[in-house]
C-alpha cells in the first residue's frame, strides 16, 4: 500500500473532558507534528461504550468537548482530520476481523486493559477487555505510521503492531507497523498524586476549568504528606505541584528556586500554590479563547465534524476493500 505523506492517528476516548495529563502526553505531539504528518484524530465514542453502553448523552456531549479541547490546544481542522469513530463503520469491520486472530489468553494479559480495570474498580466489559483490538482496527485502518500517546497507552499500541505483523505474514504485506510517540510528560500524576491523572479518576485538572475552578482544584491538591509544617523538608518528586510545575511553568528560575527552598523547609505550599496558579492559568488562557470561539461558531463546529468524518472514511474503505480481498471474504458472493 503506497503512501504520500505518513500518517498520524490518534485519539480519545470521550470519558470527559481533556486534562493537562492529555496535554504533555499527546496533544502537544498532535499540534507539533501536524503539518509534517496526514493527521487524523479520532473521537472514540464506540470505545467509550465499552465503559458503559448506557450512558448514551454523556458519551454524546463528551465527545463534543473533547473536539472543542483537541481545536482549542491549536489542532487547526484545515491541515489536520477530526472525526467521529462511530462514522467509520468498515472500522468495525476490520475489528471484527481482528477479534479472530487474537486469543483470549492474549487479550486478557494486556498490561493497559489489567491496569484500568484495576483502577476503575469495575466488572469489564468484552467490549472493554477488547479495546485494544479496536484500537488495532482505528489505526490500522489507515495505515498510520505514528501514533503519539501517553505512557500508559504503549502495551495497546504493542498489541496492534503484532496483529499487523500476523497479518501480514498471511496475507501479505498490507499494513505499515506503527510507532507509539509517548510525550514529553509520559504520565502526569493526578492532583490526588496517586496514579495518572485521569478523566474517569476525578483527580484531572481539565483544559477547560475557569479561574475559580482551576484555584480551588490547585488549593485542594495533594501536596507532601510527610510534611507538617512549612519549616520541615519536602519533597519535591512525586508531589503533584511541584510536577505541574516542572511541566508548564516556564520560569525555569522560579521552580528551580521554589524547589531548593521547598526542600530545606523554607517556603510554605501557599506560595507554591500560587506561583502554580499564575503559571497555569497563563497556560490556560489562549486555550480557554480558542475553545470559545468554536463554542460561539456551533454550525461551523459541526460542519467540520461532519466532512472530516466522510473524508477519513473514505480511506478507512480502501483499507477495507484491500482487507476483504486478501481474506477471500465475499469469494461466494
Ligand atoms: P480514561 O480514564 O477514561 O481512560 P484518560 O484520562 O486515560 O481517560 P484517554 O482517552 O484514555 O484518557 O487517553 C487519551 C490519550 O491521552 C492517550 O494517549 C493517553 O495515553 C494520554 N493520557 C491520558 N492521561 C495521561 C496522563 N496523565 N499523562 C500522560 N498522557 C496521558
Ligand atoms: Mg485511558
Amino acid at each position: 500500500m503506497k503512501i504520500k505523506k505518513p500518517r498520524i492517528l490518534t485519539g480519545d476516548t470521550p470519558s470527559g473532558r481533556l486534562h493537562l495529563g492529555h496535554y504533555v502526553g499527546t496533544l502537544e505531539n498532535r499540534v507539533k507534528l501536524q503539518s509534517q504528518y496526514d493527521t487524523f484524530i479520532l473521537l472514540a465514542n464506540v470505545h467509550a461504550y465499552a465503559n458503559d453502553y448506557t450512558k448514551i448523552d454523556q458519551i454524546n456531549d463528551n465527545v463534543y468537548q473533547v473536539y472543542l479541547d483537541n481545536l482549542a490546544v491549536g489542532i487547526d481542522p484545515n491541515i489536520s482530520t477530526i472525526y467521529l469513530e462511530s462514522g467509520i463503520p468498515e472500522t468495525l469491520e476490520l475489528y471484527s476481523y481482528f477479534l479472530t486472530m487474537v486469543t483470549h489468553t492474549r487479550a486478557v494479559r494486556n498490561p493497559s486493559v489489567k491496569d484500568e480495570i484495576k483502577y476503575k474498580k469495575f466488572d469489564p466489559s468484552m467490549g472493554f477487555i477488547c479495546y485494544p483490538i479496536l484500537q488495532a482496527a482505528d489505526i490500522l485502518g489507515f495505515n498510520a505510521s505514528l501514533v503519539p500517546v501517553g505512557e500508559d497507552q504503549l502495551p495497546v499500541i504493542e498489541q496492534t503492531r503484532e496483529i499487523a505483523r500476523d497479518f501480514n505474514k498471511v496475507f501479505a504485506d498490507t499494513f505499515v507497523i506503527p510507532k507509539a510517540m509517548v510525550g514529553r510528560v509520559p504520565r502526569l500524576i493526578g492532583t490526588d498524586g496517586q496514579n495518572k491523572m485521569s478523566k474517569s479518576g476525578h483527580n484531572a485538572i481539565l483544559l477547560s476549568d475557569d479561574e475559580v475552578t482551576l484555584k480551588q482544584k490547585i488549593n485542594s491538591c495533594y501536596t507532601d504528606p510527610s510534611r507538617i509544617h512549612a519549616t520541615d523538608p519536602g519533597h519535591v518528586d512525586g508531589n503533584p505541584i511541584f510536577e505541574y510545575h516542572y511541566a508548564f511553568n516556564p520560569d525555569k528560575a522560579e521552580v528551580d528556586d521554589l524547589a531548593k527552598r521547598y526542600k530545606q523547609g523554607q517556603v510554605g505550599d501557599r506560595e507554591v500554590k500560587d506561583k502554580l496558579f499564575i503559571a497555569l492559568n497563563n497556560f490556560l488562557t489562549p486555550i480557554r479563547d480558542k475553545r470559545k470561539y468554536y463554542e460561539q461558531r456551533p454550525k461551523l463546529a459541526k460542519e467540520i465534524l461532519v466532512e472530516s468524518t466522510k473524508k477519513a472514511r473514505k480511506v478507512v474503505t480502501k483499507t477495507l476493500k484491500i482487507v476483504r480481498q486478501k481474506m477471500a471474504i465475499n469469494k461466494l458472493i
